[in-house]
């Protein structure tokens, strides 16, 4: 609400919206930037939801199989995402198109929309959670920590799901969460043509860059069932209401402070900031390529021209049985021990430096992202020297660094 009373009222300045919220007083100031209930907007909302399920079940898509979960399960996932992100595009373009609705007008009305968005986060939350306490005993992947706060937030069940096929999580994370992303963006480009007659560079580079994140997640969904999203994360709170109010929120403020306060940048700083986008991006995805194909052909791949250099591991699930694995040293692995997210983090940093240095809040995406990646880092390096112990320290010797080479 913050950001949102930042942009709409305080001239896109967090440093003035705080001001604000001083001379207010907290619980006034929030109360104040509540968006207004808006019955029309909610529907179109729940409408808009709707059809994300009927494409997710009615799109064919190929059937690939999760990781092994802690219980023992390999469960089969409808990878149809890309069709999915491509029909709502097709949709968006065409109603746009054929005058049917004016595709900024998501955007003049991001804040009912996103309170929609919010309650129907909460509702998703409290459904999982009711849904664990309700369940007969003995159901696998499920964790019931003895807190019930803690468990709405981090959540019970690690794989909620609607049939054989149907994944609650890669459903709110990706149909949800991402394609919001995408148009959301795309209508704040719109509104920057209405408002100002013309669509800046800097508005062409976040929406160039995020569009090709996001259609990269598409495109690798079966990668992104290896994900610690989707193979360690139980699904609470966090997963549901961050997909449907966080994503669409916090990682728009770019396109969303350039539609008020267009900045501008020349061709040639728009190509060099597209151009580092796109290495940043190239560093994030083979990383992420290289361990998903080291694990996919038990390490027999060639890495940066040679044999993959590897740690043999094992660990044990829940049933007691033992399991071999492997650590892959090798290519960006060999470098830090998250590769991956400092391409990540990189792309980050070019999408927001096209909205200038004026204002921290367009900024909000990189810190967001850093703390997240950076407290991920910490989180998985815990929890894989729980599942690996000796193994992982070792890994630990051999690639030293957790982010940056030397530093961290
Ligand atoms: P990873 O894909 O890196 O998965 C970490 C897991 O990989 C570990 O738990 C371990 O799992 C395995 N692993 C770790 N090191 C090795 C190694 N050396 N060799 C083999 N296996 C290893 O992390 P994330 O799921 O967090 O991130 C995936 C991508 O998604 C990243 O690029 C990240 O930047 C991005 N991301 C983006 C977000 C966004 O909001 N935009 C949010 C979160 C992530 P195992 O138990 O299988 O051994």
């Amino acid at each position: 609400m913050l950001l949102l009373a930042a942009l709409s009222q305080y001239h896109g300045s967090f440093a003035l919206a705080l001001g604000g919220l001083r001379a207010h007083g907290t619980l006034p100031f929030l109360v104040r930037s509540i968006p207004p209930f808006n019955l029309q907007v909610g529907l179109y909302y729940g409408g808009w939801v709707a059809l994300q399920a009927c494409l997710n079940h009615l799109l064919p898509g190929k059937i690939a199989t999760g990781l092994p979960t802690p219980g023992g399960q390999s469960l089969p996932y409808k990878v149809n995402g890309l069709a999915c992100c491509i029909t709502n595009l097709a949709i968006f373009i065409t109603l746009a198109a054929a005058g049917v609705f004016r595709p900024s007008s998501i955007t003049a009305h991001v804040g009912e929309f996103l309170f929609a968005a919010s309650n129907y986060g909460f509702i998703l939350s409290l459904a999982v959670t009711i849904k664990c306490y309700c369940m007969e005993p003995g159901v696998k992947d499920v964790r019931f920590t003895g807190s019930i706060v803690h468990e709405f937030l981090s959540g019970i069940e690690l794989n909620p799901r609607l049939g054989k096929y149907w994944d609650v999580k890669l459903f709110q994370i990706g149909r949800v969460g991402m394609i919001s992303w995408l148009l959301l963006d795309l209508s704040f480009a719109a509104l920057q043509l209405e408002r100002f007659g013309s669509i800046t560079n800097p508005m062409i580079v976040v929406n160039a860059l995020h569009a090709l994140y996001i259609l990269d997640f598409f495109i690798y969904e079966d990668w992104y069932l290896t994900t610690i999203d989707i193979a360690h994360d139980h699904f609470g709170f966090y997963l549901a209401w961050g997909s449907a109010v966080l994503v669409p929120a916090l990682y728009t403020t770019q396109a969303h402070y350039l539609a008020y306060h267009p900045v501008e940048i020349t061709c040639t700083h728009a190509s060099i900031l597209t151009l580092a986008g796109i290495i940043s991006y190239i560093i994030f995805r083979t990383s992420n390529n290289q361990k998903f194909r080291f694990r996919q052909t038990n390490g027999k791949c060639v890495i940066w021209g040679a044999a993959p250099k590897t740690i043999p591991a094992a660990y044990r699930t829940v049933d007691g049985s033992l399991h071999r694995s492997m650590l892959l040293c090798s290519g960006w692995w060999g470098l830090v021990r998250h590769p991956n997210y400092i391409g990540d983090l990189l792309f980050s940093f070019c999408s927001c430096a096209a909205c200038g240095f004026t204002h921290l809040l367009p900024w909000s995406y990189l810190i967001f992202m850093t703390v997240l990646l950076a407290h991920r880092s910490w989180r998985d390096d815990r929890r894989c020297s729980e599942k690996y112990g000796a193994q992982w320290m070792k890994y630990c010797e051999v690639v030293r660094w957790r982010l940056v080479p030397f530093v961290f």
